[in-house]
């Protein structure tokens, strides 16, 4: 059905429940039955959400409705809204790597590097002027469109090496970045409710999909606003901690050789709490023949120094990469590799991405590909390697991606299908192989079966000791924290006798900050208990002092834990 045909019955979807609802003033029962009825009569697949029908009032009618329909944004599903932000278009410190499309006068014109344009993401960067202020806005307004309360955010920041910018436009970014999410704040949240018709207001709502008029007069809006009331970005970090759209986790992405300590003290002062580290694989030959521009000493040295700092890491690795004659390595490399990563100590991720190796036009990879010497892993040949992946995955690491988000009609060889995880669900059901990993084990919708109880999981990592303490019910998880006794002081807030959290998370969908809602694993207490029993676990280690590496907008949750800031961190005395 073409666009503007759905949009056409959803006009008229919305203009009959409004005038249906201004004549009969109708209880809660009888909106509900009305929406269903006329959703199926006009042939609209998903009945529209209460604040939808707000946002396509107009005049007098928003008023008039108010009594009868809800017009708050609702909850996101995971609890968490993601507001993914590209950077400019650069290239890497060290050049690029041999497999790695995009960059400054690529084959896709100026583009983030390691992306070609064509990603939603990238589009969005680029419909922005990479900019991260006019990207947020953009993603929040989005959430609150399709009904979506985005008042947690988890902001990644995708393109290229992070730390390899120049330092004044990553404290740019930063700054730019919490700016947003206060600025978004302050216009449309009073006392924390949703201002509905001032957010109509600015984005000119109800408005034609499309409209170039109205989108011109926004982002001069955005621009205007993003220019007034200049600030620090410690002062911005600091409204944000109480602001209604609250930032409670920074994701950058960077290499092992600018993923050191230096860099990871600055990302630190700028708000990060996770890193998105490209290990690719355990080869130093691979490591070579690819233009890493890092070795696997490199490696380990970034994923020790980086962890006792606190943050959480994320790896990508590079199924199907060249070996040192330029021919893709073999199946049992590859998942010889898998394995070390997860038997070794020095590894261990938290989370983890699988980017099977595709060629890419431009890239030296492919002219290695036309010569006949470099030959991709097939889509069967990945998904095979995957689901052994499936098969060693620990408890304690969530497999996050499969495969990056390039559609296939812009690679020249290699993986041929954009729903590769399906169709390796689909293998690993067949071979009868099941996930261990969180996000196997993760509670979806809310519901809790069973009863909650805690679990201790506990591990060797980089020279230190990791505690994976899950609130599980059902072998369903509710929640999770991951405690490290770190073997040494990389930063004057973690003393020897410290222990760190690098990460607490509830699962369940997201409630307002501060509000209860009956059944759902958020705002139940399960983050206290397992604080607790972190607590009490570094207590019994002899740790006297409890570091948390938090988001700037979750300071205050962990505040109302006894918690208070030093530096970069939350800390408490055991
Ligand atoms: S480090 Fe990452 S982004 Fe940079 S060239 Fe290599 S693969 Fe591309």
């Amino acid at each position: 059905m073409p666009k503007n045909a759905i949009a056409g019955k959803e006009q008229q979807y919305f203009q009959e429940l409004i005038a249906w609802v201004k004549s009969q003033k109708p209880d809660k029962g009888a909106i509900a039955k009305k929406k269903y009825q006329l959703a199926r009569t006009i042939g609209i697949k998903k009945v529209p959400k209460d604040i939808l029908v707000y946002l396509h009032a107009i005049g007098d009618d928003v008023e008039a409705i108010r009594p009868y329909l809800q017009s708050k944004p609702t909850r996101t599903i995971s609890g968490v809204a993601v507001v993914a932000t590209m950077t400019r278009p650069s290239m890497c410190p060290h050049g690029s790597c041999t497999f790695c499309p995009g960059g400054l006068n690529s084959y896709f014109g100026n583009t983030p590097k390691s992306y070609t344009g064509k990603e939603p993401s990238t589009m969005r960067g680029i419909r922005n002027d990479f900019d991260p202020y006019r990207i947020i806005f953009n993603r929040l307004e989005h959430y609150i469109a399709i009904g979506q309360s985005p008042d947690k955010v988890e902001q990644i920041v995708m393109g290229g090496t992070f730390p390899g910018f120049p330092k004044k436009y990553q404290e740019q970014y930063a700054y730019y970045s919490f700016k947003a999410y206060n600025d978004f704040s302050q216009l449309f949240f009073h006392d924390g409710e949703f201002d509905i018709a001032a957010f109509k207001e600015f984005f000119e709502l109800p408005a034609d999909v499309g409209d170039k008029r109205r989108e011109e007069n926004v982002t001069r809006k955005i621009l205007a606003l993003k220019e007034q009331e200049v600030k620090s970005m410690e002062e911005e970090q600091i409204a944000n901690e109480a602001a209604a759209i609250r930032c409670i986790g920074l994701t950058i992405e960077t290499k092992p050789d600018w993923g050191f300590l230096s860099h990871g003290l600055e990302l630190l002062r700028l708000g990060a709490t996770r890193i998105e580290l490209g290990i690719q694989n355990v080869y130093d030959e691979s490591l070579a023949v690819t233009h890493r521009g890092h070795t696997l000493a490199d490696t380990k040295k970034s994923i020790a120094e980086l962890r006792d700092l606190g943050f959480k890491l994320n790896f990508h690795v590079m199924p199907g990469l060249p070996g040192v004659d330029g021919r893709r390595i073999s199946h049992e490399m590859d998942v010889a590799s898998l394995r070390t990563i997860f038997d070794s100590p020095d590894f261990r991720p938290d989370m983890l991405k699988v980017y099977p190796c595709m060629v890419m036009p431009g890239t030296e990879l492919e002219k290695s590909y036309k010569a006949g010497v470099f030959t991709p892993l097939s889509t069967a040949e990945a998904a095979e390697l995957i689901v052994e992946l499936y098969r060693m995955v620990p408890e304690y690491c969530r497999i996050m991606r499969v495969q990056r988000d390039i559609p296939t009609y812009a690679t020249v060889s290699g993986v041929d299908r954009t729903n590769l995880r399906q169709y390796v669900d689909e293998l690993a059901r067949e071979k009868g192989v099941i996930s261990r990993d969180i996000r196997a084990r993760e509670i979806m919708a809310g519901e809790i079966l069973g009863e909650p109880a805690l679990v201790v999981r506990d591990y060797e990592a980089s020279g230190g000791r990791e505690f994976f303490i899950s609130m599980e019910a059902d072998d369903t998880l509710l929640g999770f924290v991951r405690l490290r006794l770190p073997p040494r002081s990389l930063h004057p807030a973690i003393t020897p006798s410290s222990a760190l959290i690098r990460e607490l998370h509830v699962y369940g969908q997201a409630v307002m900050i501060g509000k209860k809602e009956h059944g759902r694993a958020q705002h139940k207490g399960f983050g206290k208990r397992l604080m607790a029993k972190a607590e009490s676990i570094g207590k019994a280690h002899g740790r006297d002092k409890m570091v948390v590496i938090s988001g700037i907008g979750a300071r205050e949750y962990f505040r109302r834990l006894g918690y208070g800031r030093e530096g970069p961190y939350m800390v408490k005395a055991l």
